[in-house]
């Protein structure tokens, strides 16, 4: 008998079983094309059709959400595809992300124009607050927006930006206002606007996530683009932040199990000195506490996202999350890499591209530190990251 991590909830186990096959037929065999091909646009409408990018979305917009919320299952998809393919999960967080801040616009000029879309796998969003000169510290972007008429006119640089070369739409987060946090705004910005120009920035994932700097040089949009209240926004920024960090937790998890999994039958099959190496203590035991460091951080995911689902407060355990699943998973596919030998670091397995990828989210949607710092003030009070 093989140990199976426990599934969260027996009521997605047909769920989890369809995109662990999609991900090991379709994803898995396709991962290392993306290291130099584009990935193919009409696989996001394949990726649609499993139900997985409407999970936070009401059936008024196209959307499966129901009563009993639809973060877990969107934790599972996370760790399912990215069994398959890791940088997958970036399409769950930005449709996710940008089907939930478009969704909460008045116009429905931005909220039937982009959510259905998005849902359906017919546009790709992208979520860009991060700019040259501020990255941890979010509150102090420069980017602004001033209205001309009825129109708002946006005119700064946001850096570091997923899918900036191929986004359709952009939740874009702009000054409105002088004083920090308090003075900034959300705005849709579709991506084929006047004045929109941007520039995918080279990286071991750029073709597939095109992450990247988007210009915005007078870009004028209308007032009804404008989502939510002006001044409003940091608050919807820091609320998506909470829900993705288990997502990213989870697609860290799926990749590292995935590794676990495959260096568990390499390590019986592989002897040295005539024996399996499994069969030493020395490498048994490091996959045993591997597995246990990352199932501890599945299950802490898992807790974040049903608190997340029940409307209770979650920011620390998304804190605590985003930083212990990134490095668990990291060091697992390390020691993965090692007990491989040449095998495991040469590109024909995707063990060194895994870890490569799984290091990326331990800097995006927040650093190490600022994790810790926001879970330190939330226990002790007094710590500030400022
Ligand atoms: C793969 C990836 C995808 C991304 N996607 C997006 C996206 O779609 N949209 C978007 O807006 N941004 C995105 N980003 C940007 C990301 O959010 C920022 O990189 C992140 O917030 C950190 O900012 P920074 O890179 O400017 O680092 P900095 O803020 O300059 O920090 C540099 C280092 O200093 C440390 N540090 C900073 N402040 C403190 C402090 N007070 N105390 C102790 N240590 C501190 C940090 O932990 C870090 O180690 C992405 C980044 C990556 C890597």
């Amino acid at each position: 008998m093989t140990w199976e991590p426990t599934s969260p909830d027996a009521d997605f186990d047909e769920f989890r079983s369809l995109l662990r096959r999609f991900a090991a037929d379709r994803l898995a065999p396709a991962y290392p094309r993306w290291r130099t091909e584009p990935f193919p646009r009409d696989w996001l409408r394949d990726l649609a059709e499993l139900g997985v990018f409407g999970l936070l979305t009401s059936p008024e917009l196209g959307g499966t959400l129901g009563e009993g919320g639809g973060y877990v299952p969107l934790g599972i998809a996370a760790e399912e595809l990215s069994r398959g393919d890791f940088n997958v999960s970036y399409f769950l967080q930005l449709q996710a992300i940008g089907s939930r801040l478009l969704g909460q616009s008045d116009s429905p000029r931005v909220r039937e124009r982009w959510v259905p879309a998005l849902v359906r796998g017919e546009a790709l969003a992208s979520f860009a607050l991060t700019e040259p000169a501020t990255g941890s510290d979010a509150a102090s972007i420069g980017t602004r927006a001033r209205q001309d008429g009825t129109d708002w006119i946006l005119n700064g640089e946001k850096a570091s930006i997923t899918f900036a070369g191929n986004a359709d739409v952009c939740a874009v987060f702009a000054r409105t206002g002088d004083v920090g946090a308090r003075g900034i705004s959300l705005f849709c910005v579709p991506l084929d606007t006047p004045g929109v120009s941007r520039r995918a920035a080279p990286s071991s994932t750029a073709h597939l996530t095109q992450r990247g700097s988007i210009f915005l040089d007078d870009v004028r949009i209308p007032g009804d683009h404008l989502v939510g209240a002006e001044g409003g926004a940091f608050k919807a920024a820091m609320a998506a932040f909470d829900f993705n960090r288990a997502i990213i937790g989870l697609a860290c998890v799926g990749a590292a199990q995935q590794t676990l999994e495959e260096t568990m039958e390499h390590v019986r099959t592989r002897h040295t000195f005539g024996e399996p190496l499994a069969k030493r203590e020395g490498v048994a035991f490091q996959l045993a506490e591997h597995l246990a460091h990352v199932h501890s951080s599945r299950l802490l995911a898992y807790e974040t996202l049903r608190l997340a689902d029940q409307g209770r407060p979650h920011a620390t355990e998304a804190a605590m999350t985003k930083w212990l699943a990134p490095k668990t998973a990291a060091e697992a596919i390390h020691a993965c890499i090692i007990l491989h030998g040449w095998s495991g670091f040469d590109n024909d397995l995707p063990l060194s591209q895994r870890l490569n990828d799984v290091i990326g989210l331990e800097v995006g949607d927040g650093t190490p530190e600022i994790m810790k710092a926001i879970i330190a003030r939330e226990a002790i009070g007094v710590v500030s990251h400022r």
